[in-house]
């Protein structure tokens, strides 16, 4: 049976770029329906990282702790750890806090770690599964796992997409003002429309340049075989077998992933071939039951050449595509999520005008651009690394050669997994609806963030008097932020926002430091927490909102 439905927005895609934005647009109303073409979740663990930009996403709209609590358990440390091979020769170590610590950890915090929530190493398949559940309880979203879309047309007027039934071949076609393609990296509507990647694919390296295989095991045995302390990431550094494993539930679930020879067909791996692999980095046998394997390319440095075309918008991964050094492609997917999210639900409420849309390509391609090349400069730093020959000698040139490739990946572990200014340091500089005040960021560096209020940067974090995170106390949409004592300047704002039927929150922060910190008396921070506009006069509030909301 065909029939149709009508909405205001269509997402294609329940990975967690499509699921973030059920979520961002159920919160606000918005009429969302999510097409998924999977019908079964549980899915292989990618992702293994959630940055702590993307936790305090998770704090705004209040699941954090939810995340937090899934994974590891509370107390399991999430050390990277470098070993020849995972029963021989540690060789470099980078210690990092449970989640437990972590949550009491960020309140001690300042400089470039000044943040309302540290990173958490969770798998994907678990953080799905809250995304799943929290837009689920979203009155307004439809999640339609089973649903493929067959085909996305964009009138001018609006979209119209067919989706058809897995289980039954039922047709539908969903009539909506907007359509999102968060189909992931083979996304068909990017294809349908005729947009291409820009960038490199296919880069060779010793290791993380190629095809890599990768099998989901239990072995409850595995943690007696280990000789050393626990890690949440193990790898191993040899000439034979390189591979990284992932700790899934720190009880007796795991991933390994390896890169296969050039000609070798990972179908044609046959489960003992894949254990013998295994075995071969942990020199040693272990008793293993295969839950999964995946196979994946290592060496993409991708980015869309467009994020939309009319009434239809791209993210995730169907716009950019990162080998995964560093763990940013499912971080940056999210953050794509909550750009539009906002301006979408602005647009259809009325608030928002037509240039707010089109800011969303302009601010998410350049940190895609920016995120990429990160990810590949990490690639590079674990991939060309040439391993001395004598590395696995139980010599004088043995010990040498272990000594300098563990000051290697000790220096590349605090390179790629400390990661506060790719973190943190994103900046929509350019933007349209960026309101410039002639000051100058400090410079972009993956490892260290300086906090600046300077237009078009994450809005500096503090913790208030009261122990609140100053996030917590931003209101949904645009907030005022008066850092001068007093609420001079707020009331014209408020005159405004109100004439302009945009949604603003006033907020007085008393805080010590905080008026320095922010270097201005009034500070204009989007629903995303980018400072859209600092300064010391509210004379010109109106077109300050008009700008902010790209309206003409
Ligand atoms: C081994 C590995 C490790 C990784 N580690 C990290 C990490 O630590 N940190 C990190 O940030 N990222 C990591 N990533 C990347 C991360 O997994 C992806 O960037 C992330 O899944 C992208 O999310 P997405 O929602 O854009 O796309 P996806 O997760 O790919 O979701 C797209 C969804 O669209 C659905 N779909 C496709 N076509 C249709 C259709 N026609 N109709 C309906 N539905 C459709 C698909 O079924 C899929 O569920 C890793 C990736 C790999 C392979």
């Amino acid at each position: 049976m065909d029939g149709t439905q009508n909405c205001d927005v269509v997402i294609v895609g329940g990975g967690p770029c499509g699921l973030t934005l059920a979520i961002e647009l159920g919160r606000r109303g918005i009429s969302t329906i999510l097409l998924e073409e999977r019908t079964d979740p549980s899915r292989f663990p990618s992702a293994n990282a959630t940055q702590a930009r993307t936790m305090e996403h998770y704090r705004r709209l209040g699941f954090a702790e939810k995340i937090r609590a899934e994974g590891l358990p509370p107390d399991y440390p999430t050390d990277i750890a470098y070993f020849t091979r995972y029963t021989k020769h540690e060789l470099a170590r980078f210690s990092l806090p449970s989640a437990r610590a972590a949550r009491d950890m960020v309140k001690t915090l300042s400089g470039s770690w000044s943040a309302a929530e540290l990173p958490h190493r969770v798998s994907q398949i678990f953080v799905e599964g809250v995304l799943r559940a929290e837009a689920a309880a979203c009155p307004t979203v439809s999640l339609r796992p089973g649903w493929r879309m067959t085909a996305i047309r964009d009138s001018g007027k609006g979209v119209e997409v067919d989706a058809e039934s897995r289980d039954n071949g039922q047709r539908l076609t969903l009539h909506a003002a907007y359509a999102v393609a968060a189909d992931g990296g083979g996304s068909p509507t990017r294809k349908m429309l005729g947009i291409n990647y820009t960038g490199e694919s296919g880069v060779v390296r010793d290791f993380m340049g190629g095809r890599m295989f990768a099998i989901h095991f239990r072995s409850p045995e595995l943690y007696n075989v280990l000789p050393h302390p626990r890690a949440w990431m193990y790898w191993a550094v040899n000439r034979e077998r390189r591979a990284f494993m992932a700790a899934v539930n720190g009880r007796d679930e795991f991933t390994f992933h390896t890169q296969i020879k050039p000609g070798v067909r990972s179908e044609d791996i046959s489960d003992t071939q894949a254990i013998a692999m295994l075995h071969e980095a942990f020199a040693a046998p272990l008793n293993i039951e295969i839950i999964g394997r995946s196979t994946w390319n290592a060496g993409y440095t991708l980015v869309a050449e467009k994020f939309q075309r009319g009434r239809i918008l791209l993210g995730g991964d169907a716009v950019h595509l990162f080998t995964p050094t560093g763990g940013l492609g499912y971080n940056t997917a999210v953050e794509d999520a909550v750009n539009l999210g906002w301006k979408l639900s602005a647009v259809l409420k009325g608030w928002g005008g037509d240039s707010l849309l089109d800011s969303y390509e302009t601010e998410r391609q350049m940190i895609a651009r920016r995120n990429t090349a990160y990810a590949r400069g990490f690639a590079d730093s674990v991939g060309l690394f040439a391993l001395p020959p004598e590395l696995e000698e139980a010599s004088s040139a043995g010990e040498a050669a272990r000594k300098v490739t563990g000051d290697h990946f000790n220096h590349h572990a605090r390179f790629e997994f400390n990661i506060p200014g790719i973190t943190f340091g994103g900046r929509y500089d350019g933007s349209p609806v960026i309101v410039p005040d002639g000051t100058v960021p400090p410079p972009d560096s993956p490892n260290a963030y300086v906090p600046t209020a300077c237009p078009g940067g994450r809005a500096p974090h503090l913790w208030l008097d009261d122990g609140r995170s100053l996030y917590d106390a931003l209101g949904f949409e645009f907030t005022l932020l008066v850092l001068d004592g007093t609420s001079t300047g707020a009331d014209q704002f408020q005159a405004a926002a109100d004439a302009l039927k945009i949604p603003l929150s006033v907020e007085p922060v008393a805080a010590e430091g905080a008026r320095d910190l922010y270097g201005a008396d009034l500070a204009l921070v989007r629903p995303d927490q980018i400072v859209a506009w600092r300064g010391n006069t509210s004379a010109d509030a109106t077109s300050v909102l008009r700008r902010a909301t790209g309206r003409p």
